[in-house]
């Protein structure tokens, strides 16, 4: 029998196979993003059943096959449960998941990319955080793991690091007051906004979900986020209109 490895991570996603199977996509430490096979995961009695359901974190005992692995046991340390019964909160873990999983590739470093999952679905199930404020500062720092990501420390034509009163998707950036002339298409970016930009960039991600910010901060948050992957990110997150279309306050933002 070949021998099996232990994998440490969260199910991104899982479809039915078969009558009895399930194939689910994992998150882990030690092979970055990887395919694995749960055999009997939706028999009734199955050790797996809840093991193998996204969101699951925790421990994976595997056997390695040639294109794929064959979960044999798990021991999960956190199912997110309360975030699974609240139909909002789950169409933000979702996406957050498929977000995850367009940046994941198999044997690249996800140990960042696992802890930022983790903190945001916990922060998801906080009652005293705006999923809204969420999903921003996830989609940035996703980003910013991924290594491309907007410049907002300094004027992305002349290098000025003070006064970035202006935002510019394809720049990439900031802009100061006197380049923001020469181009089109710029947004007015206030201090608050510019200082929470700035904020997620640098801070821990054990730091991240540590502040609130006021209803025009988080409308500019927003609409920088929409406007800037739109333009850098070539992908429709299926999730992401699943999001949207079934949570009401989406229309306000793209109106
Ligand atoms: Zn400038």
């Amino acid at each position: 029998m070949a021998q099996t490895i232990t994998l440490t991570g969260m199910v991104l996603s899982a479809v039915p196979i078969g009558e009895y199977d399930k194939r689910i996509v994992l998150l882990t430490k030690e092979r970055g993003k990887v395919s694995a096979f749960a055999r009997g995961a939706r028999r009734p009695n199955s050790q797996l059943i809840a093991a193998s359901n996204p969101f699951s974190f925790g421990t994976f005992e595997a056997y390695e096959g040639r294109s794929s692995y064959t979960i044999v046991k798990a021991e999960i340390s956190n199912y997110f449960r309360e975030l699974a019964a609240d139909v909002e909160g789950a169409y933000y873990g979702f996406y957050f998941m498929e977000i995850a999983d367009y940046y994941a590739r198999e044997n690249l470093d996800a140990v960042h990319m696992l802890k930022l999952l983790y903190q945001s679905l916990r922060a998801l199930e906080s009652a005293s955080l705006d999923n809204r404020l969420v999903r921003r500062i996830f989609e940035l720092k996703a980003m910013v793991l991924n290594g491309e990501y907007p410049n907002v420390f300094i004027c992305l034509k002349c290098g000025k690091e003070k006064e970035l009163p202006y935002f510019h998707v394809r720049s990439g950036g900031t802009l100061c007051e006197n380049c923001a002339r020469q181009v089109v298409q710029t947004r007015k970016l206030d201090k608050s906004t510019l200082y929470t930009l700035q904020y997620i960039i640098t801070a821990k991600i054990e730091k991240l979900y540590t502040f609130k910010v006021s209803a025009e901060v988080l409308k500019d948050l927003a609409q920088i986020m929409d406007e800037y992957m739109r333009f850098y990110i070539d992908r429709e997150f299926h999730s992401l209109r699943v999001l949207e279309e079934n949570v009401g306050f989406a229309r306000r933002f793209h109106s």
